[in-house]
């Protein structure tokens, strides 16, 4: 869900291009990176390092308020940045389990909940990511920004998309190439590869 994340964060700063519009490339910029960043976790805890559905949450309000009150580049970028965050770690509850193959629906976990201490298992309103669903959300959410957004980030969110296409075509053949190669990996990288990958 990675493409969808990226242009929903992007998404939150439509409401600058009327607001603010010298602000709006910066909160568009800051959006994609917050939408981006929980990711960043893939191969190390994924979906619990760098996931805080509810931390990124409570931060994004006092943000959102300093952006409102004193806007600049520096507390845009701030709220947007954690908006973006806030909106990934959430949205993880809608998609699938974490496990190799999610449309196989095995897994009771989809993100992992820092303040109760546990996973909260997923809802599979889009049942994994790559899914055609997933694509749809990522289709859906390009056709306002690419009005809303000057270029360069133009080029930004054709090229989401065009990985978004790549990933979702290709989606299930990673999972079986990713099955093949681990097993012939010596023991040694046992401990580096990520437990759905076990
Ligand atoms: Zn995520």
């Amino acid at each position: 869900m990675l493409p969808t994340h990226v242009l929903a964060g992007m998404l939150l700063a439509a409401p600058l291009v009327q607001a603010a519009p010298e602000l709006a490339p910066v909160g568009f910029a800051a959006g994609f990176l917050g939408g981006l960043f929980p990711d960043l976790d893939m191969y190390t805890g994924h979906r619990k390092t760098l996931h805080y559905p509810v931390y990124y949450s409570l931060l994004s309000l006092p943000a959102l308020l300093a952006a409102v009150v004193a806007p600049s580049a520096l507390t845009v970028a701030v709220a947007l940045f954690l908006l973006g965050a806030a909106l990934h770690s959430v949205a993880d509850m809608f998609g699938g389990g974490l496990e190799l193959r999610p449309w196989e629906g095995n897994s009771d976990r989809a993100v992992y909940d820092h303040h109760r201490e546990e996973w909260v298992a997923p809802r599979r309103g889009v049942r994994y990511d790559g899914a055609v669903e997933d694509l749809a959300l990522s289709v859906g959410l390009s056709v306002p920004l690419l009005v809303l957004v000057d270029p360069p980030l133009r080029a930004v969110v054709v090229g989401t998309i065009a990985v978004a296409v790549v990933y979702t075509a290709l989606r299930r053949r990673l999972a079986e190439i990713a099955a093949a190669v681990v097993p012939l990996l010596p023991e040694a990288f046992d401990p580096y590869l990520p437990e759905r990958y076990r």
